[in-house]
């Protein structure tokens, strides 16, 4: 009988221990995260997916030209800007499939237009919805993440300074004077302020993630 006695007795102890445990962490700041109601925010230094700001853009092929498994294709062509004539872009496309975040293009970018946003929920269904992916389009990835919004990640990008070297727009060529010599690897046929062959044409200048010769990761 009084075996039984102190073996409930035990018991109740045991129980009010737990029950403190309990209780303790019940009224403690909560260490979890009700995903995905709530989104947990990526560092400054994360790189989710390529994104544009096409208004920063020069058209300076950097980016496409230090991408090291041709994920990105760039065209232009040139259109009147009163007696002048200023280059716009045509197609400026960004493969997902071909990637590898290595965040080359975000660095060599003079200008910042090109940068990784923080998206990480990027699965999709199907190739399609990953490749040729229209990086002028604000509305560019809505279709894998229904989170994707253009204006917080151009205003989480401005407001980052991590790792972000502030560089001049390259100074617009003065009438005759020769261009400057392109920092990566530019060559004439791929330069636009080079070639005349470009002129008032699409300038395919990038290695066509479609084309056989691409590079593969
Ligand atoms: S992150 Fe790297 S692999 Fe991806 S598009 Fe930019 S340079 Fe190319
Ligand atoms: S490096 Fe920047 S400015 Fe140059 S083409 Fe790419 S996105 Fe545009």
């Amino acid at each position: 009988m009084l075996r039984q006695i102190k073996v409930v007795y035990l018991s109740f102890i045991s129980l009010l221990i737990g029950m403190k445990v309990t209780i303790r962490n019940f009224f403690a700041p909560s260490v979890t995260l009700d995903y995905p109601s709530k989104k947990q925010p990526m560092t400054n230094n994360y790189r989710g997916m390529v994104d544009l700001k096409p208004e920063a853009c020069v058209i300076c092929y950097q980016c496409i030209k230090i991408c090291p498994v041709a994920a990105l294709y760039l065209s232009h062509k040139q259109v009147p800007a009163g007696d002048k004539k200023k280059n716009e872009i045509t197609k400026f496309t960004f493969n997902a499939e071909l990637c590898c975040f290595c965040g080359l293009c975000d660095e060599i970018c003079p200008t910042d237009a090109i940068f990784m946003n923080k998206m990480y929920e990027v699965s999709a269904y199907s190739h399609d919805q990953i490749v040729n992916i229209d990086l002028m389009d604000a509305h560019k990835y809505t279709h894998v993440s229904a989170n994707y919004d253009f204006a917080a990640e151009v205003k989480r990008n401005n407001d980052n300074t991590v790792g972000k070297v502030i560089k001049a727009a390259p100074a617009p060529v003065a009438a005759g004077a020769s261009p400057a010599a392109p920092a990566v690897g530019t060559s004439a046929a791929t330069s636009p302020t080079s070639a005349p062959a470009q002129e008032a044409k699409d300038a395919p200048a990038a290695p066509n993630p479609t084309t056989p010769e691409q590079k593969q990761p």
